[in-house]
């Protein structure tokens, strides 16, 4: 049996799977507990706090509206952009945040870009005659762009900003949604849209003495400048010059704005429970001449649909041999198809089984090289061995980074590795982790978001449907759509987000611009027809529901024909909000786990066909 840690070399012996897979298991048991996403509690007072607008004074709104959006990122926009092409004028989006951008208003923290190709992240581009300025464009662009979003089509003319709503309620004898507000609106709204958004609600590990700490502390999601210094276009944070700094967490976000702190800070203390994989990001700026070329008409669809066919999500469909992005995302898939073929030429057929042990085979390879690059560049032989990740690729969010794992090197930064246990209390003076009280002056939260809790849970406010049924008890359960859009029950709703539809984690703005059109096309065609209503039937919904369990959900290990491999969602991977924080799900919440069965791109094909039909399947006008 070979040692596993031979193969981080550059005279890599062959991988000893087996070990492997037993090196898996074991960091994923010390990983696992029993309270799963209870162990997080959300952020309160201060925490809460919006740091980059003031709340502007208003008149509370009593009118009435054709549409109505809650949620001012890319769902709200992109929808609002589609709605007013499609001839509805008459559109309200309305935020918590100050300003649209959802969670590119709220993650202004140093360092912060976009984690896939800017060409198809950044939505409306041939649209609004955007060029992203780098392949990877970082925040301040991409907030400008939802900005610039905004005022071409129109959308600040009736947006309503630092605004939650507090009740939905669908009003059967008048057919319009009844909407309340924490800012003392009552209105009414034929249709509306819900794009709260996956990952909005910031949380916190629920760990002892978290009120008691005396010294500074925020979240990521609410990078607090005034106390650091500097601004989101990375300038130096001068007045942590002086200061002990504790981040907490090793997620995306701390990834990138790790190295900016490891630079700034007198003393920088990176508490991690579980390495990200961090592979090379490959930035660069955008050549106008090469953009000139490339952007002729219908260019972003086109790359749109390249990129999801190069990804995992365009297996199901067929892919594409052309590879115009060409990064770590679409890597993934390249390796997995090349070990196909090598199977297929050395005499295999073709089954569920060859695609497996490809992506498994591709999988280990990919993150052995993603092991050694930490060896290659941390030059602290501990440090570097705590930073190494023993997990599939697509268990957690994948990295890309190119001075993340440089930032170790600073002499002011220190890993505090926690061998999965997290950290264990926090103090008045600091951060205790492995028994050792660490003293700091601020502690940075890079805990995340909330994505495994219920929708209505999340969003704030439960939906009224007909006959005063709550969303909640109609989910009760499980989720049940049509194309993760459409409820019955709820007519004249409709949602924006992943499940139960396209489900493609690798550019989550794709998904959403495909619900946007496909709303716009409904409610284009409600209103110029002069229906009052639209609403799944019971047949389309069950269905559909029928349809998606058909493929398996993922955390019965999708289509691994019971073999425990670390796919996407998979128990077998480390725990994660990917796969429910390692804790079997419910029956009903089960259902949050569905994905249209062949992938992202057969989804993509499936919903562009039943637009272009015309025919509106599944949906009643009335
Ligand atoms: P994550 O949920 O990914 O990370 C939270 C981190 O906090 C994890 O490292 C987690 O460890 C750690 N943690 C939780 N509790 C404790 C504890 N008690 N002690 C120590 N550590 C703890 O949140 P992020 O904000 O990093 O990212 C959320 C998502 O936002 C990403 O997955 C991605 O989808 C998106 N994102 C996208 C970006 C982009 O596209 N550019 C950039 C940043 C984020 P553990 O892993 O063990 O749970």
């Amino acid at each position: 049996m070979t040692d596993i840690h031979e193969h981080t070399g550059h005279q890599r012996s062959p991988i000893d799977k087996e070990a492997l897979r037993r090196k898996y298991r074991e960091e994923r048991d010390k990983r696992s507990r029993p309270d799963g996403i209870a162990q997080y509690r959300r952020l309160t007072g201060d925490l809460l706090h919006d740091p980059y607008l003031p709340v502007q004074p208003r008149e509370p709104r009593t009118d009435h509206v054709t549409f109505t959006f809650v949620g001012g990122g890319f769902a709200g926009l992109v929808t609002g952009a589609r709605l007013k092409e499609a001839g509805v004028d008459d559109v309200r989006i309305i935020d918590k945040a100050g300003d649209f951008g959802g969670t590119w208003y709220w993650n202004r923290y140093p360092g912060a870009q976009c984690d896939t190709a800017s060409f198809v992240y950044m939505p409306l581009l041939e649209e609004t005659g955007h060029m992203p300025t780098e392949k990877y464009a970082h925040a301040p662009e991409i907030l400008e762009h939802c900005q610039r979003i905004g005022k071409q089509y129109g959308l600040y003319d009736d947006a309503l900003f630092h605004t939650e709503v507090t009740g939905l309620t669908w009003d059967d004898d008048a057919q319009v949604w009844v909407m309340t507000t924490d800012r003392g609106d009552e209105f009414t709204s034929q249709f509306v849209g819900l794009g709260t958004g996956p990952l909005h609600v910031a949380k916190l590990p629920d760990i002892p003495g978290i009120d008691s700490f005396r010294g500074h502390s925020f979240h990521t999601s609410r990078w607090d400048y005034a106390y650091t210094g500097g601004g989101p276009e990375g300038e130096p944070m001068r007045r942590l010059a002086d200061k002990r700094v504790a981040i907490i967490g090793t997620g995306a976000t701390a990834v990138q704005c790790i190295p900016h702190l490891a630079r700034d800070a007198e003393e920088l203390y990176v508490f991690q429970r579980t390495p990200s994989s961090v592979d090379v990001r490959g930035n660069v700026p955008t050549d106008p001449t090469w953009f000139a070329s490339i952007a002729q008409p219908g260019w972003q669809q086109r790359w749109l649909e390249n990129f999801t066919a190069n990804t995992m999500g365009g297996f199901g469909a067929g892919g594409d041999d052309d590879d115009l992005i060409q990064d770590g995302w679409t890597d993934i898939a390249r390796r997995v198809k090349a070990k196909v073929f090598e199977r297929m030429s050395s005499g295999g057929e073709f089954s569920g089984d060859t695609l497996l042990d490809a992506f498994e085979d591709a999988d280990f390879e990919k993150m052995e090289e993603i092991r050694a690059r930490v060896d290659a560049v941390v030059e602290d032989p501990a440090t570097a061995a705590a930073l190494k990740s023993w997990y599939g690729q697509l268990c957690k969010r994948p990295c890309f980074h190119d001075e993340y794992l440089q930032a170790f090197n600073r002499p002011g930064a220190t890993l505090v590795d926690t061998d999965g246990k997290g950290v264990e209390r926090i103090t008045e003076r600091g951060v205790v982790a492995g028994g050792r009280e660490y003293e700091v002056d601020c502690i940075v939260w890079a805990t995340g978001f909330e994505v495994s809790t219920e929708f209505t849970s999340r969003a704030g406010f439960d939906l009224v449907g007909r006959g005063g049924v709550r969303l909640s008890e109609y989910w009760a359960s499980g989720m049940r759509t049509l194309h993760g859009s459409h409820v019955l029950g709820f007519p004249n709703a409709f949602l924006v987000q992943l499940t139960q539809g396209s489900n493609h984690i690798a550019n989550v703005p794709h998904n959403m611009s495909e619900t946007g059109t496909t709303i716009a096309k409904i409610v284009g065609h409600a209103v110029a027809q002069g229906h009052a209503t639209v609403e799944v039937s019971a047949e389309a919904e069950e269905a559909w529901i029928q349809r998606l369990l058909s493929g398996g959900t993922p955390l019965d290990g999708l289509g691994s024909g019971g073999r425990s491999l670390q796919i996407p969602g998979s128990l077998e991977c480390t725990p994660g909000y990917y796969n429910n924080e390692g804790q079997a799900p419910t029956a009903a919440a089960r259902y949050n786990f569905l994905g249209f069965p062949g992938g992202p791109l057969a989804f993509f094909q499936y919903i562009d066909r039943w637009r272009r039909s015309g025919e509106f399947e599944g949906v009643e006008f009335r």
